[in-house]
């Protein structure tokens, strides 16, 4: 029986980890198969406060778990596969073994979604992006690659247009984008639209960079490459939150509903970080997320 289980290694886990250890709560947390979340899949992270020169996002997540521990964490391998939360203590078998909680803390975040090229796994954090926010700095004057018709595609193309050109490719010729966003993108003119297209292949491995793109007409057929040095893959984020349906109250698209500060609609179970929040998405706030759900834990548990 556990205080606190966290389940998420992220930001949001690593700092709900720290706060709560240092409650005195001996948290466990669950790694689960993104181990360090999306930092991990970073390289510099420039934005977060205390780093005048950056840092590694692997480090970061790596320093939050080693100061977690400092303070009593205790961090297991795997993932929640079943849960029941329907009376306390929660219950959650992670792999093979079935663990008890007094509260729950989901900092299990949203995972990027990607478009499935073998390349564009091994280029991520080299060049193949899922943040503008957080990449699209070192991108400054050089070609800059949008790929997705939503309004995250949108907000990411015009955004980066402050760093580059920017060429948007989408699949259709209909958008997914709310008119106000889809506008402000076509009325930017650093914005050249490429639709009814799609990305094929992601050059180029060996460098350890990206180079270039194979891209298809899917109407025509065509093929053609470009040359591009950050593509940025724009089409939807998977809240990690499956394992909870039905318990746990989500939104249509599996994002826990928050009942204000860090509580869901059961109590002694808090999130933390992406699972929850679809907008602001940075590690900084993800942090201060897991800070309150700690805090939220801290005090429910001091109650019963
Ligand atoms: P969406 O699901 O809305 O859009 C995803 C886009 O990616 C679609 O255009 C889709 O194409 C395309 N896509 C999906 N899979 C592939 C694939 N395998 N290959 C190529 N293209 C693909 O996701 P978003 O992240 O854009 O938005 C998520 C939610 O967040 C929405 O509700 C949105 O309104 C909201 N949001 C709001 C913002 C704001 O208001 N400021 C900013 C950002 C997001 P297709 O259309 O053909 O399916």
């Amino acid at each position: 029986m556990r205080d606190v289980v966290i389940i998420g290694s992220g930001c949001a886990g690593g700092t709900a980890a720290i706060y709560a250890a240092r409650a005195g709560l001996n948290p466990l947390v669950v790694k689960g198969y993104e181990v360090g979340g999306q930092l991990s899949l970073t390289t510099l992270v420039e934005n977060f406060p205390g780093f005048p020169e950056g840092i590694d996002g692997p480090v970061l997540v790596e320093n939050m778990k080693k100061q977690a521990e400092h303070f009593g964490a205790e961090y297991v391998d795997g993932a929640v596969v079943e849960a029941d939360l329907s009376e306390r203590p929660f219950r959650l078998k992670i792999e093979d073994e079935w663990v008890e909680a007094k509260a729950l803390i989901i900092a299990s975040g949203a995972s990027a979604r990607w478009l499935g090229l073998e390349n564009e796994k091994k280029l991520v954090g080299h060049g193949v992006s899922s943040c503008a926010t957080c990449d699209g700095f070192f991108y400054r004057g050089k070609k800059i690659m949008v790929v997705g018709g939503g309004d995250t595609a949108m907000e990411e193309a015009n955004f980066l247009t402050r760093f580059s050109d920017v060429t948007l490719v989408h699949r259709r010729e209909e958008f997914r984008a709310s008119k106000i966003m889809l506008e402000r993108a076509q009325n930017n003119p650093k914005i050249k639209f490429v639709l009814n297209t799609v990305v094929d292949e992601i050059f180029d491995v060996t460098q350890k960079l990206v180079s270039k793109v194979r891209l298809r007409n899917v109407k025509t057929g065509e093929t053609w490459e470009e040359d591009v040095d950050g593509l940025f893959v724009a089409i939807g984020h998977e809240p990690n939150t499956k394992v909870f349906r039905g318990q746990i109250e989500t939104d249509e698209e599996g994002y826990i509903i928050s009942h204000g500060g860090a509580r869901t609609n059961i109590p002694g179970v808090f999130h933390a970080g992406d699972v929850q929040d679809r907008v602001y998405r940075q590690a900084i706030t993800a942090a201060g997320a897991g800070c309150m759900a700690a805090m939220e834990a801290e005090r429910f548990l001091a109650g019963h």
